[in-house]
């Protein structure tokens, strides 16, 4: 079912969470062991992230560095499948566009068609540690809009080779990607704005957020869509900040801040126990604001936290 049909049919606000991909070399089991305590507050959806590779020098016979390609957490595709098969619920790939061919893109689309999955989000990814920006694959999309461009064309039946005759139209509800607090590389709130209307006018349904920790910057970008012609659905992104190194590393590989009230409630804190104790009443506290705010989702990002999901969702919900 499209999210955008289960959105519209709830009149209170949904759960959702957002998994990755195990590491290469782990069992499916660990993904299931993250859902499982969940389940009883009825997932909307479960997204599942999609992971480039990365590149590792090896050093070989003779001191000569080998450049290696790794993916370290391959099987989003294999994961939404399993997902849905043992748990009845939607399962939605990230699809990006780094690393892709438009004619890769295309196949893995009719791979996720044939599979019954209604629902991708569709975003550009991140550059790759060794590379210092986005550098898109030769003969693939520059953009997350160039994305959603494609699948909404796949969505009227028109597939790359225009001499196709009587291909059948995917269905694919599109999902994409917003920024409370701006996307890092644009130079302005207006200027990411114009992109992301410009992927709704494309064919994008609902947009699901960056993680936030002051809902004010919420409720200001969903008001500042909605001026800027952006009436989709925005669906709110969580999470439980869950020890001490993420006071650091989330607002630098997130680009977000950390306001000033919850982190001199972190500062307070003598050890992780307390941190996390304090990031689970600090989502807690947002939870029930947007709650109260008839938000569509609540989607958190748990991050292998499936306990502190449970905690706040138990005290939301
Ligand atoms: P875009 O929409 O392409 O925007 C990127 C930047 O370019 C923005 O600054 C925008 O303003 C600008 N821009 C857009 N279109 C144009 C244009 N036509 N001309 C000029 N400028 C333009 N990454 C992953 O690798 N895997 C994941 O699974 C994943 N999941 C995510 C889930 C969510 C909910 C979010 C919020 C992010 C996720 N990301 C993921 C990270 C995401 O890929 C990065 O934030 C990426 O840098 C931007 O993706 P986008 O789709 O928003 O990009």
């Amino acid at each position: 079912m499209k999210l955008t049909q289960k959105l519209s049919q709830s009149k209170k606000t949904l759960f959702s969470i957002e998994i990755l991909p195990p590491l290469k070399g782990r069992s499916i089991q660990s993904i299931f062991d993250g859902i499982d305590p969940l389940m009883e507050f009825n997932p909307a959806f479960v997204d599942v992230t999609y992971h480039r590779e990365e590149y590792i020098y090896k050093k070989r016979e003779g001191g000569y560095l080998e450049k290696v390609s790794i993916r370290k957490r391959p099987g989003t595709v294999g994961i939404c499948a399993a997902i849905m098969n043992k748990y009845n619920v939607e399962a939605v790939p990230h699809i990006i566009c780094g690393g892709f061919t438009k004619e890769e893109t295309e196949n893995a689309l009719i791979d996720l068609q044939f599979l019954g999955i209604d629902n991708v989000l569709a975003l550009r990814g991140d550059s790759i540690k060794t590379e210092p920006a986005f550098v898109p694959e030769p003969g693939g999309h520059s953009y997350g809009l160039d994305l959603v461009k494609q699948i909404s064309e796949m969505n009227q039946a028109n597939y790359l080779d225009e001499e196709m005759k009587n291909a059948a139209p995917t269905n694919f509800c599109i999902g994409i990607a917003g920024y409370p607090e701006k996307h890092f590389e644009a130079p302005n709130m207006i200027s990411d704005l114009k992109y992301l209307k410009a992927k709704v006018d494309a064919g994008a349904e609902y947009i699901v957020t960056q993680m936030f920790f002051d809902n004010t910057k919420y409720f200001d970008f969903v008001d500042l869509c909605r001026k800027n012609g952006i009436t989709v659905p925005i669906i709110p992104g969580l999470k439980i900040l869950g020890g001490k190194n993420q006071i650091t590393t989330l607002p630098k590989v997130f680009h977000i801040d950390i306001p000033q009230p919850f982190y001199e409630e972190l500062e307070k804190c003598k050890d992780d126990k307390q941190i996390k104790q304090v990031g689970i009443e600090w989502c807690i506290q947002q939870s029930k604001e947007l709650v109260k705010a008839n938000v569509p989702c609540l989607h958190f990002y748990t991050m292998g936290a499936s306990e502190a999901t449970k905690t706040v969702a138990k005290a939301v919900f």
